[in-house]
């Protein structure tokens, strides 16, 4: 198997009153591809239990009629079991030019590239997960940016195996997410219910794509980590799947595999979406 996965967990029981607080440290790391990273983030007393939600019906209408089959097993649950969004549609904010950019008709062109495969990518998806284009950062579920991505070093080689000398390693792209509570959306009118209902845990998702690449290639980029960013938090080892673990000549599309994966993951108990104890 040509791919290795890292994680860990960690669970720290507070002296005070026998609640738990959760932190999170967590990593998947994969060869030649991107990062798959868990943000510390609020420490929560409790987490709510983990309960399935309905299946968004684009998702629901979804068959596969050749049975191809799935990867769920590669799938990794974390601290709130599986990443399942469960309101809908998931907003997404793309990185527009920046005044730098703009400043230079090289990377200003960069960007457009760049912002355009990226839309079509969030246009795949959006067939099977409803998802909508925001213009404000803070309000976007998924966050796509443009970063040249720090050098790493890996310790893995192309068998997935540990070297003994790490390699400084550029990565095309990285997904982060990271846990908040959030308050129920309220009418004006009754300003001072918010205090009162209590917060949802919700998860936010930033996704980085190095804007260095070909068309082709950030799409591919792209059309992969918003698989990451809907839930599939993991990777196929098959080539003819989007979620691949590697970059490779002829990236796939979102394959009736990558669908039954996403499926399944939507199938599953998830503390995501359900209210926190006040
Ligand atoms: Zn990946």
């Amino acid at each position: 198997m040509g791919f290795k996965r890292k994680s860990s967990v960690w669970l720290g029981r507070s002296l005070l009153g026998g609640a738990i607080a959760f932190a999170i440290s967590l990593v998947i790391v994969a060869n030649g591809q991107d990062i798959l990273s868990a943000q510390p983030s609020t420490a929560f007393t409790t987490l709510p239990s983990a309960q399935i939600h309905p299946l968004p019906s684009n998702l629901a209408q979804w068959r596969d009629p050749q049975q191809s089959g799935d990867y769920f097993d590669q799938v990794q649950a974390v601290v709130v079991n599986y990443l399942v969004w469960s309101t809908f549609p998931v907003t997404v904010y793309v990185e527009p030019p920046t005044d730098a950019e703009q400043t230079n008709p090289f990377t200003a062109k960069r960007a457009r590239t760049w912002i355009t495969a990226v839309e079509k990518a969030v246009q795949e998806w959006n067939v099977y997960l409803p998802l909508k284009r925001v213009n404000q950062a803070e309000d976007a579920d998924i966050q796509i940016a443009r970063s040249l991505l720090a050098l790493r070093f890996d310790r893995t080689n192309q068998d997935g195996e540990t070297r003994k000398l790490p390699i400084l390693r550029a990565r095309s792209a990285e997904t982060r997410f990271e846990l908040y509570a959030k308050k129920p959306t309220v009418a004006i009118s009754d300003p001072f219910s918010m205090s009162e209902q209590p917060s949802i845990l919700s998860h936010r998702v930033t996704v980085y794509i190095r804007p260095d690449q070909a068309a082709d290639y950030l799409q591919a980029a792209a059309r992969h980590e918003l698989g990451h960013a809907l839930g599939i938090w993991g990777h196929s080892p098959e080539q003819t799947d989007a979620l691949y673990f590697s970059q490779v000549r002829n990236p796939a599309k979102i394959s009736a595999r990558d669908l039954n994966t996403l499926k399944r993951v939507y199938q599953q108990p998830t503390r995501l979406g359900w209210m926190l104890a006040s």
